[in-house]
């Protein structure tokens, strides 16, 4: 099928900032013309008086916890980030199943894709459904026509034959099978991993040909506990280890000191930042600046929204830093895209130019100033929103039109996640606080 998208301002990079006035056209899922296209076969998209962009990248996310919306609390409030995990989240994973599964991941997905998000990068849990849940997830957002690059965490808090599943699952998943959905090396953090299967996962990543996604010192609990452990910090422990390279996806890195972020640097490796959730966990603010040009956006979980995270992002950024203009937001854009376009081998994704993937985003803004490639940031920060994403097309198929699913019926789907959210939580409600305890945790 071809389409024609025809008399929007394209935005045809992010990174430097580069806008005309196109019709775009797509065949075959790539963008094969830009400027002004004669094609009367196309299907025709009226793109005037809209801004055409680049689909957005989210860099880190767990669809899991998307029926964890709302959901009840009857534990003593978490005091702390490990607190937080021991009675929140490290609950919800044990209670998924696999319709769950699935469930969470076309919810999630669902929410992205109407967000403006075209690729979600994934780190899953569920220790009680491991074997075949990327498929779950990879068929959920095929399902919607979203693009994903997904991984399993293993982890050694629920016990070795958890921890071997899970690289079993990373394994399996990463030798491939679904052309929009590629595989990664899941790890939780240095915390909850032992020295074997730490190892493992550097194994898993070398057999697979994959990088490693993990969580570096999100809360200082990570830090200490590797000092105490191993006597280095979690950086230069992953460095040891054989697991920092320019495809490591490391993700918050709040807590890391200036040896660590000449490691990260030195390796290329990628760091996904998430400033809602380092708000909503109060774990501290992470030195984004220093971490330099691999510096991607990534939601933690909290929704699909990139145009929420990226002005809260900036707006945490410019309070700790008045030198952040709005133009950073659009390099951590593009940053995100660069970490998609890496793992798919594409290096024009996140770009509107001949041969790109045509992944794109339809916005109808109809804004009160002229939008220009100068001032697009400061529409982007104190403009953009969800709100704006009327269509939207994931490698040339377009999963958004006029604002709705094309490829699912999504009140159907939505009131099954409803069904399957009041179980979840029930089974949730009869388990008790994790009993995993970090090194140094008091
Ligand atoms: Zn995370």
């Amino acid at each position: 099928m071809t389409l024609l998208l025809a008399g929007g301002a394209v935005v045809t990079s992010l990174d430097p900032v580069a806008m005309t006035r196109a019709d775009v056209l797509v065949r075959d899922g790539r963008i094969v013309g830009l400027g002004p296209v004669d094609a009367p076969d196309a299907e025709l998209i009226d793109c005037s008086g809209c801004l055409v962009i680049p689909g957005n990248v989210c860099a880190h996310h767990h669809l899991y916890s998307a029926l964890a919306r709302g959901m009840p609390y009857r534990l003593e409030p978490p005091e702390s980030f490990v607190q937080v995990l021991q009675r929140v989240w490290w609950r919800l994973d044990r209670a998924l199943d696999e319709e769950a599964v699935w469930l969470s991941a076309w919810s999630g997905g669902a929410d992205a894709l109407l967000a403006g998000t075209t690729t979600i990068v994934d780190h899953h849990a569920s220790p009680n459904a491991i074997a075949g849940s990327l498929d779950g997830i990879a068929e959920a957002l095929g399902d919607l026509g979203a693009r994903s690059v997904l991984c399993y965490e293993v982890t050694d808090r629920d016990g070795p034959e958890r921890a071997t599943a899970g690289l079993e699952e990373n394994l399996r998943f990463c030798k491939g099978g679904f052309p929009l959905a590629l595989g990664m090396v899941g790890a939780h953090a240095s915390f909850t991993l032992s020295t074997e299967t730490l190892a493992g996962c550097v194994e898993v990543a070398r057999d697979a040909d994959a990088g490693i996604h993990i969580h570096v010192a999100e809360d200082e609990a990570d830090e200490r506990d590797a000092l105490a452990r191993f006597g280095v910090r979690v950086v230069e422990r992953l460095a040891e280890a054989g697991a920092l390279g320019p495809r490591s996806l490391l993700a918050h890195c709040v807590h890391v000191d200036e040896r660590e972020i000449a490691l990260i640097r030195q390796t290329g490796a990628w760091v996904a930042h998430n400033a809602r959730s380092n708000m909503n966990n109060r774990v501290g603010r992470a030195p984004i600046g220093a971490l330099g040009p691999t510096v991607a956006l990534g939601t933690d979980g909290i929704d699909g929204d990139l145009f929420a995270e990226s002005r809260t992002a900036f707006w945490r950024a410019r309070e700790a830093d008045p030198s952040v203009g709005p133009s950073w937001i659009l390099e951590r854009m593009a940053a995100s895209a660069r970490f998609a376009a890496a793992v798919y081998e594409e290096p024009l994704l996140g770009t509107i130019r001949p041969s790109a993937p045509a992944d794109l985003v339809v916005l109808a803004y109809d804004p009160p100033t002229p939008v220009t490639a100068e001032n697009l940031a400061g529409h982007w920060a104190f403009g953009l929103s969800a709100r704006h994403v009327r269509d939207v097309l994931v490698h040339g198929d377009v999963v958004v039109r006029k604002r709705r699913l094309t490829r699912v019926d999504e009140p159907e789907v939505r009131a099954r996640c409803r069904g399957a959210a009041a179980e979840l939580w029930r089974r949730m409600d009869a388990l008790e606080a994790h009993p995993f305890d970090p090194e140094g945790s008091g």
